[in-house]
């Protein structure tokens, strides 16, 4: 009995070995040609990536107009009377932005670090000081402002750090104004899921239900004043190119001998 434990135990290994092993056969293929995938140098220690629109650096508001009454303090914008709008507008997108409520915290409900990213210069994903702050689900941080909440409240406290990563589809629009497609926005806060490609139901006002109105396919980010000194800092946007690929021959399986046969 300990002889054959011995045989069998040699020979499991051996078997894994060989289950390794390429197995040779019939090779699918889709039939496109694809454009080879742009390389882009991932940011170093929060850095942006290489080929990322730099919209605040710590430096200067140059990408930006209304920011007569914001300031910079400490490598970081404070919220100021106006809103800002990037010089330049953005469509598809992925955003990467910080922000901090003010400390010490003042004011409760709506009325505590309260700003906004709109995308678009129209739909509002809320910044809010939401840690340990009630107020109406979906209104607090990280909800698209009246129409749904964020998935979890991921807030830091006031005065340190949150971090917003946003990926933007821009609503499309037919040429009679209707809707083509909604928008939609998947978004991060702190590394924590808080919307995952929500479809929003239009623009966000606080005196109107939601609705699409037809605009330019690219509009500048704003970042909202609603009186309180909200800081931003490390913002930056990648536009979003998508993958490009030819349908050059139909879909196919090649055989060990290098005969092609389309899939039927
Ligand atoms: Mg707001």
């Amino acid at each position: 009995m300990k002889r054959m434990n011995w045989r069998v135990s040699s020979i499991v290994p051996f078997l894994v070995a060989c289950s390794a092993l390429p197995v040779l056969g019939d090779e699918y293929l889709n039939g496109i040609e694809w454009q080879e995938p742009p390389v882009v140098k991932p940011g170093e220690n929060g850095a942006p990536p290489s080929d990322a629109i730099v919209l605040f650096d710590g430096k200067d508001f140059s990408a930006w107009n209304g920011a007569k009454n914001w300031k910079i303090v400490d490598g970081a914008m404070v919220c100021g009377k106006g809103d800002l709008h990037s010089k330049q507008g953005f469509g598809d997108c992925q955003l990467h932005i910080e922000w901090s409520s003010p400390t010490p915290p003042t004011g409760e409900g709506q009325g505590r670090g309260n700003s906004g990213v709109f995308f678009m210069d129209t739909y509002e994903l809320q910044v809010l000081d939401s840690y340990e702050n009630e107020t109406y689900f979906d209104g607090q941080a990280g909800a698209i402002y009246k129409q749904t909440p964020p998935m979890a409240n991921a807030m830091k406290p006031p005065g340190t750090w949150n971090v917003y990563d946003v990926i933007w589809t821009a609503p499309r629009f037919n040429d009679d104004g209707s809707l083509k497609s909604p928008a939609y926005i998947t978004a991060l806060q702190n590394g924590v899921l808080i919307l995952n490609h929500f479809e929003l139901k239009g623009d966000t006002p606080f005196t109107a239900p939601p609705s699409y109105n037809k605009h330019a396919d690219r509009l500048p980010l704003r970042l909202q004043d609603h009186g309180n000194p909200t800081r931003f800092r490390n913002i930056w946007v990648r536009e979003i190119k998508p993958v490009v690929g030819k349908q050059v021959k139909k879909p196919f399986m090649r055989k060990p001998n290098g005969e092609e046969v389309p899939i039927q």
